[in-house]
């Protein structure tokens, strides 16, 4: 197989000394998310990850799919390789990119010459092929500002790469080199978007969604493992918790005044996620909320919240507005699930008049009205756990 994916990375580029370990940890991503594809070898080299297929019928048109959604890639393009000769790098350029040449106007050639043995200077190499491809693709024009197509030719160690299309990475960092931290996953639109804003910086992501049954569905609880399932295109795989959180809703309601029913709601999953969280090894807690969107994301309910926490909670979404939000959502493809109609269970219950500026000393005295302990302990027991990966 002489078609090959060439990967750039991105941030990783700027970091020291420790740069080779984000670097290995980019490469065993790649391999994990293509693994059920067939062989490949996967190498580095002068700032470039190769994937070599090891068969020719290899689906390098999934492969790539699937890699420009790895954080860490800057840039990827399909390659043909060949030997470092002129003769061979022109016959197959002519070649490699006769579907694509006839059907644009303007090119350019570029050339990157890694290895300095090679014979031509980059600007010969670049003149004559460039001459070449002008003479077999007659509807071509040279563009040096701005052609339809850039032509690369890499002269590198192991042979000459001809490629002519840049996709667009991911960007951000390799998943697994920023530590782990746990999405307290909803239905809605929010949720699904943190999670993917803090995996793109590096977190692997474990999710974690209270359930209410009765009164929560069983379809309910299927969309938000469909939206895990649409948020591994980007993490791979999310291990996913699922809490029965039905009994301390009643006892909340049956104890508690309704004004404050959502921020003790929130506390209680405030307090199994930060157990959850420490004892699978995480580091932080995520959420989707947002400055002002609903009564219980004021800075004065947001502060009740955080008075439980003993660990960072990570907001990304916390300046942005619902648009921005939907526009990230739409291409993370969650935005058609997470706008399905079931309840949640922060729905279900809401109060009619929540208190939007609540005094944390009522709070806790609401609190102390039962004992809701042995309820979280054994929410906790029966929390089940799934290991979701992306449906194809
Ligand atoms: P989203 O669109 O993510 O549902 P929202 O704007 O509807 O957010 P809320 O329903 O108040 O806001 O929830 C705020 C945050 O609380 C959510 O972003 C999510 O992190 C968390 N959350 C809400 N409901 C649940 C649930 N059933 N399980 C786990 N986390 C939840
Ligand atoms: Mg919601």
């Amino acid at each position: 197989m002489r078609e090959l994916l060439l990967i750039k990375d991105g941030e990783i580029a700027l970091k020291g000394l420790n740069k080779s370990t984000f670097e290995n940890i980019l490469i065993k991503n790649i391999r994990r998310r293509i693994e059920d594809l067939g062989k490949v070898t996967v190498q580095k080299a002068q700032s470039t990850i190769y994937v070599k297929p090891a068969a020719d019928d290899y689906d390098i048109d999934e492969a790539l799919e699937r890699l420009k959604k790895v954080f860490g890639i800057a840039a990827l393009s399909k390659a043909r390789m060949t030997e470092k000769s002129f003769e061979k790098i022109a016959e197959e350029a002519v070649e490699y990119l006769s579907d694509l040449l006839p059907f644009v106007h303007t090119f350019k050639v570029e050339a990157k010459r890694a290895d300095k043995t090679f014979p031509m200077t980059s600007p010969e190499l670049c003149a004559q092929l460039g001459g070449v491809l002008l003479s077999r693709y007659h509807n071509l024009k040279v563009n040096v500002q701005n052609p339809d197509v850039v032509v690369t030719v890499e002269i590198r160690d192991f042979g000459a790469y001809i490629h002519a299309k840049k996709h667009e990475g991911a960007g951000g960092m390799p998943i697994g080199s920023s530590g782990k931290a746990l999405l307290l996953i909803s239905g809605g639109i929010d949720s699904p978007v943190a999670g993917y804003m803090m995996a793109k910086r590096g977190i692997e992501v474990s999710a974690i969604h209270f359930i209410s049954p009765p009164y929560t569905s069983d379809r309910a609880l299927q969309k938000v493992e469909t939206l895990c399932e649409k948020m591994c295109d980007y993490m791979g795989r999310i291990q996913f918790y699922i809490v029965p959180f039905t009994e301390i809703q009643e006892e909340i309601r049956r104890n508690c005044p309704e004004e404050l029913f959502t921020l003790i709601m929130r506390r209680m999953m405030m307090r199994i996620a930060l157990r959850v969280a420490k004892e699978n090894g995480m580091q932080a807690l995520i959420t989707g909320e947002s400055v002002g969107q609903v009564a219980s994301q004021t800075i004065g309910a947001l502060a009740c919240t955080d008075a439980v926490c003993d660990m960072p909670v990570f907001r990304p979404l916390i300046g942005m507005d619902k648009n921005e939000i939907i526009v990230v959502s739409r291409k993370i493809d969650t935005f058609e699930t997470s706008i399905q109609p079931y309840e949640d269970c922060c729905t279900v219950f809401t109060p009619k008049h929540p208190k939007t500026k609540p005094q944390l000393s009522q709070i806790l005295e609401a609190e102390m009205s039962y004992d809701f302990d042995p309820l979280l302990e054994k929410a906790i027991t029966g929390i089940q756990l799934k290991t979701i990966y992306a449906n194809r």
